[in-house]
């Protein structure tokens, strides 16, 4: 009789190969058990010896009937917060099929363009919407959240100041606390002071090299700029408004007052609070500064067909191009939120949008004017949005009374402030000032609600004159059908893990499992503010705290900070955490980071962020870090070292046997080890940086973790951190989430994008200790077996003292380049298949690398295999002179449906070994929809907006 499971087992699900597969797996490797396999890759001396100490697996099911009573903690009040976050309604349109829908929520950071086209156009929405909104020239496809944002502005304008010598910046006191707490902790990296104040107090000083201000203010008034920065602009300083979106439809968009850069959040436009994230921060300036931008820019360019085609454009500014000279560190956006934010902007257009505002305005004003009827003193003279209401001794009893009607204000003294939301109705401004009535033994019948004086709180100087969304994709879409059907239309043109593996090495895109979506979504997760109080959010705090020992004890620390909301994040965050821990023990002066040669491109630009120093280690001919060579470099800086960054297993693919060498040398010399913990995937049960020896370590939960890629974000990197750098850990200017040691804010919200740190809870309460081991064998297993099976093929850079690879591997594609191939022909070929391109040319430069992950069955595995023998075959004709060099199916790849359906055809092969070179293809045929795009023309002439319809027509024919 066949055992019987009194549970479902979710392992089972999420691991790919079946016991059969694993068998004939191993079979193929040679080796009995899959033990055997791990004790050949993994150094013994850096085994973890017992079991993780995790709650016991709970089935799909289990785990969501207990999420809802978990749920059930968190109060959802009616929250006129503001301060950054506000209620939204999110079109459900756009929740279903864009936010739920995992054609969009798998899809990988657009490198591989033909395969992306619809995310890019999207994205593309998006900068044009925030390009429009801002009145400014160009802007990029998201940053993290709009105190990053801010920070990413105030570095940029630094970096180009007239006044080499200038070296503060000043600050609109009127500013949210958590962007000046991010600020803060920017500048003192930079060595930038601060200086707060009010705009009209701006001394006349010479090291002032940029300004930042806030539009409307913290406050809710609004402040007329456009005297400030023309007069700055005299003097060479440039302007940063961080400015609410929503607002600009409104208001006279900073591009027409004079500002330099604009930065904001775009959470407004439909995207649920979450409790503090994720939401997408935008980032618009001029023109002449598209060299400086940071993040990711989306821009238009033509394919092999002279078609209009999308790619990320000016890639040379970013991190793994420049390294410690690079734009930002940003790799890791916040894309799903943007494209959400983009089609928010589809679905309303510019008539819908400014309905929105406008009736969030009129609420404002109407709920200003009752106030005013019952005696109380409003004390915002212009306003969009937000009131504040002086109280005195009436705030202690108002406060009782909101809270008692479930209502959330913001409270600071004896003044509260209301901000008004898309969600807010008429009968929610009654039963405000119903509340307010109260308090002075009055009641709503003695205000005359609807029929007070509406007057505007926007002065009339600011008022908007000037067009936006024009383009007829923000005009063309408003009825659900057409709305469907865009949003289904661009999710066709790319490839997702709804369709084939995507092997990417180092960002372990592995299975997001549908369970572990659901409650994100939930009212109860969605819709709770960062600053609610305390005993609003108990099911947060539950999830929160668990996840905190569960991590500590996977990656064997004392304590996780959530607040970094993506790896790059984490880097600089755990870097500012050690420089810190130096300073508390008079050691500030250490500010020399050793990196070796191998590292992913954010290490150097995190730590020149952190303002360190950064000495290259060399990697020796078999990939691994010249111990040697670090040991001489630790040596010659011991003095003012502060820390190794060190990815492990490396980004070669290995677990390299002397890592606790290296980590005693670091500590050796008075240095702090900093592990990217982007490999984790590899480590998980089986061994742990706390055990390894290092200090302080991000985790990707969007990698290792199950948290969806989004097309590139959201994400989220918390750190890990040993005993002593506890104290260190980042504190937030609103809630307290460290102590009086800890370091400023690194990110807007407390604790990060909170709402999808359920994503990862889901996977580790789901998998428990057993199966994260099992999923980290099989990762190992996998990678692997693809090893085995192409080593013949393609010659595979890299390999541990016995022969084994980690959990990814490289391929050398180097010697094809003799015959004219590129490692990116392959990539494109690979489209031809259905297949996703590994990770092309990092670490090194024509290779290509994989990373299967756990979550693939052998079938996958064996097909991704045989497209890519088949490509090798492919190549070998080349080589051989079977196939000419210039005209041959890598070349001409990726093949569209035009291409190959067209009236002409004048290649040297076959349509059908062009669409369907392997039987597998032709039952699943994914077909790229636009032929190779041109980088080089795109950036030559950058556009990063819809280019208007005019440019559709083609005037040759
Ligand atoms: C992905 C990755 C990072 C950066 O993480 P983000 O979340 O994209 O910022 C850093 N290091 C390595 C090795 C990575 O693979």
């Amino acid at each position: 009789m066949s055992k019987v499971h009194f549970q479902e087992k979710f392992e089972e699900r999420h691991i790919g190969p079946s016991a059969d597969e694993t068998a004939a797996m191993l079979d193929t490797l040679g080796l009995q058990h899959l033990d055997q396999l791990i004790d050949e890759t993994v150094p013994a001396k850096i085994r973890t010896k017992r079991p993780l100490a995790l709650p016991t697996a709970m089935g799909e099911t289990a785990y969501l009937r207990r999420m809802k009573t978990v749920a059930a903690k968190n109060r959802v009040f009616k929250s006129y917060i503001g301060q950054g976050y506000y209620d939204v309604i999110l079109p459900s349109v756009i929740q279903r099929n864009v936010f739920e829908n995992p054609g969009w929520y798998t899809q990988y950071t657009p490198y591989q363009a033909e395969i992306a086209q619809g995310r890019l156009q999207a994205l593309l929405n998006f900068q044009t919407m925030v390009i429009d909104l801002t009145g400014m020239e160009i802007a990029n496809a998201s940053l993290l959240d709009e105190a990053t944002a801010a920070a990413e502005a105030m570095f940029m304008q630094y970096g180009l100041r007239k006044n080499k010598n200038a070296n503060t910046y000043f600050v609109d006191s009127n500013i949210y606390p958590q962007t000046l707490d991010v600020l803060r902790t920017r500048a003192q990296s930079y060595g930038i002071t601060l200086l707060v104040g009010s705009p009209e107090e701006i001394p006349d000083n010479d090291d002032i090299f940029g300004t930042l201000v806030q539009y409307p203010g913290a406050d809710g008034t609004i402040a007329d700029f456009g005297d400030l920065a023309e007069r700055l602009h005299n003097k060479g300083i440039t302007t940063c408004a961080v400015a609410d979106l929503l607002s600009l439809t409104l208001l006279t968009p900073p591009g027409e007052w004079g500002a330099d850069v604009v930065v904001g959040s775009t959470q407004r436009f439909g995207i649920p609070m979450g409790f503090g994230g994720p939401h997408a921060a935008y980032f618009a300036t001029k023109e002449a500064y598209k060299r400086n931008i940071p993040g990711r820019i989306i821009g238009v360019t033509v394919d092999s067909n002279g078609e209009y085609a999308l790619r990320m454009a000016l890639q040379t500014r970013e991190q793994h191009i420049r390294r410690d000279k690079a734009s930002s560190n940003i790799c890791t956006a916040q894309a799903l939120l943007a494209i959400m934010a983009g089609f928010y902007a589809v679905y309303h257009g510019p008539k819908g949008l400014l309905n929105i505002a406008g009736r969030i305005h009129d609420l404002t004003a109407l709920l200003d004017s009752s106030l005013r009827q019952l005696g109380y003193t409003q004390l915002n003279r212009t306003y969009f949005d937000t009131l504040r209401i002086e109280l005195g001794e009436l705030a202690g009893p108002l406060r009782a009374e909101a809270l008692n009607q479930a209502i959330n204000l913001h409270y600071q003294g004896t003044i509260a402030g209301i901000s008004i939301d898309e969600t807010t109705t008429y009968q929610d401004i009654e039963t405000l000032v119903g509340i307010f009535a109260k308090l002075k033994g009055k009641t709503i019948s003695d205000v005359n609600v609807a029929a007070a004086p509406v007057s505007s709180g926007i002065p009339r100087a600011l008022q908007r004159t000037s067009d936006y969304l024009t383009h007829p994709v923000f005009n063309n879409y408003h009825s659900e059908h057409e709305m469907l059907r865009y949003i289904k239309s661009l999710e066709a043109k790319d490839l997702s893990l709804c369709h084939s593996m995507i092997p990417l090495g180092s960002c372990t895109m592995k299975l997001n499992a549908t369970t572990e979506m659901i409650p994100v979504t939930w009212p109860e997760f969605s819709n709770l503010h960062p600053f609610a109080p305390a005993d609003q959010v108990g099911g947060y705090m539950e999830v929160i705290h668990e996840l905190n020992q569960w991590l500590c004890e996977i990656t064997g620390f004392a304590k996780v900070s959530f607040q970094p909301n993506s790896g790059a994040q984490g880097e600089y965050a755990g870097l500012m955490v050690i420089r810190a821990y130096h300073e508390s023990r008079g050691e500030g002066h250490r500010d020399v980071v050793l990196i070796p040669a191998s590292a992913h491109g954010t290490n150097p630009a995190s730590a020149s962020m952190a303002g360190l120093k950064v000495v290259v280690v060399n990697c020796d001919e078999r990939g691994n870090i010249d111990v040697a060579d670090l040991r001489a470099k630790a040596e010659l800086h011991g003095a003012n070292l502060s820390a190794l960054m060190v990815t492990y297993p490396s980004t070669h693919g290995v677990f390299e046997e002397p890592i606790t060498t290296i980590c005693d040398i670091i500590h050796h010399y008075g240095g702090q080890v900093y592990m990217d913990g982007a490999n984790m995937n590899a480590q998980v049960g089986l061994t742990s940086p706390g055990l390894i020896g290092a200090d302080v370590c991000h985790l990707n939960l969007h990698k290792t973790f199950c948290i969806p890629h989004g097309g590139g974000g959201p994400g989220m990197g918390p750190i890990g951190v040993a005993e002593h750098l506890v104290p260190f850990l980042p504190n937030h200017a609103v809630i307290e989430v460290s102590g009086s040691e800890g370091i400023s804010a690194v990110s807007a919200a407390p604790w990060g994008s909170a709402s999808i740190l359920l994503i990862s809870h889901a996977y580790i309460a789901m998998m428990g200790a057993e199966g994260l081991t099992n999923a980290t064998r099989f990762a190992i297993l996998n990678a692997n077996y693809i090893k085995e099976r192409l080593q013949n093929h393609y010659p595979v850079l890299y390999a541990g003292a016995n022969g084994r690879c980690a959990h990814e591997l490289i391929l050398d594609c180097r010697a094809f380049k003799a015959s004219g191939v590129e490692v990116s022909d392959i990539a494109k070929r690979l489209m031809d298949y259905g297949f996703h391109a590994p990770t092309v040319s990092f670490p090194v430069a024509g290779t290509l690398m994989v990373e299967p992950t756990e979550s693939e069955s052998k079938a996958e595995l064996d097909r991704f295999c045989d497209a890519l023998i088949a490509i090798r075959e492919e190549i070998t004709a080349i080589e051989t002179g079977q196939a000419d060099k210039q005209h041959n199916l890598l070349k001409g790849a990726p093949h569209t449906v035009a291409m190959v359906s067209a009236d002409v055809w004048d290649k040297p092969y076959p349509r059908s070994q062009a669409a369907f070179p392997l039987p597998f293809v032709r039952e699943h045929k994914f077909w790229p929809t636009v032929g190779r795009v041109n980088d080089s023309q795109g950036d030559r002439t950058l556009i990063c907006a819809c280019p208007p319809m005019s440019a559709y027509e083609t005037s040759e024919v």
